[in-house]
């Protein structure tokens, strides 16, 4: 590894990253390699302590009791929110946009205080979301319609601090009737969309990758597939 090498924190697969979700941080690996710059997944693990000091986390979506033990793990060792503090690129899957939240109540009813990142609280909803997802984006710099797969039964609402991701055209969303998808706040971007969401949409994962780098632009990779699974997916 050199001092350049980026470093894409891949935070605890082992309670957290339900439908490949696990597949981001491959593809922002992936994506870096392609255009000659050094990555690596840094895998952190339910014993292990939260590293502050690398330059991307991604977090995946979970049933309700691994969230539990995935949010009493970041509350205890706070190094996602001292990165995020310092404007490092957060990707959080699903449940993990509910963890990050103020606080989430658990499909039985029961609250559970969040790590506070994000200004959202989730509440479960009468019906489960299930079903392909497809979005315009909301967020300057993305043009291209999103697609995911969303499964959830929590709804989460955003408070002035957040702004919604996107404005869904198919599928529930964040599911409380404002016809949000996700949530941006300062350098934290969470989504309903698994798939994984990166593998779907190329935008979005460079745009984490420019501001990883900061740089305004990265030169556009040029993968036939991905272009074929993007149109098969928005008609699916
Ligand atoms: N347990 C959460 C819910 O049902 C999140 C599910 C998930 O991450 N797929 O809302």
């Amino acid at each position: 590894m050199s001092e350049s090498t980026v470093r894409i924190g891949l935070v605890l697969p082992d309670v957290m990253g339900t439908y490949g979700d696990g597949g981001n941080a491959l593809v922002l690996r992936q994506r870096l390699r392609m255009r000659g710059i050094d990555a690596e997944v840094v895998e952190i693990t339910l014993p292990e302590p939260v590293p502050e000091l690398l330059d991307i986390y991604t977090l995946g979506g979970a049933e309700d009791s691994a969230q539990r033990l995935a949010t009493r793990h970041l509350q205890r060792y706070p190094g996602l929110q001292r990165a995020a503090e310092r404007g490092a690129p957060v990707l959080a899957i699903c449940a993990a946009i509910q963890v990050l939240g103020h606080w989430y109540e658990t499909s039985s009813g029961e609250r559970v205080d969040g790590v506070g990142l994000l200004d959202a609280t989730t509440s479960p909803q009468d019906r489960r979301a299930i079903g392909e997802v497809t979005t315009t984006p909301l967020l300057p710099g993305l043009s291209a319609p999103l697609t995911g797969f969303e499964n959830h039964r929590g709804g989460t609402t955003l408070g002035p601090e957040a702004r919604g991701l996107a404005r869904v055209t198919r599928g529930v969303g964040n599911g409380v009737g404002d016809g949000l998808e996700g949530v941006v706040q300062g350098s934290v971007l969470g989504t309903y969309m698994h798939g994984p969401a990166l593998a779907r949409n190329p935008e979005l994962a460079d745009f984490i990758l420019t501001r990883a780098l900061g740089v305004d632009h990265l030169e556009p990779l040029d993968l036939p597939e991905v272009d074929q699974l993007r149109r098969e997916r928005l008609r699916a």
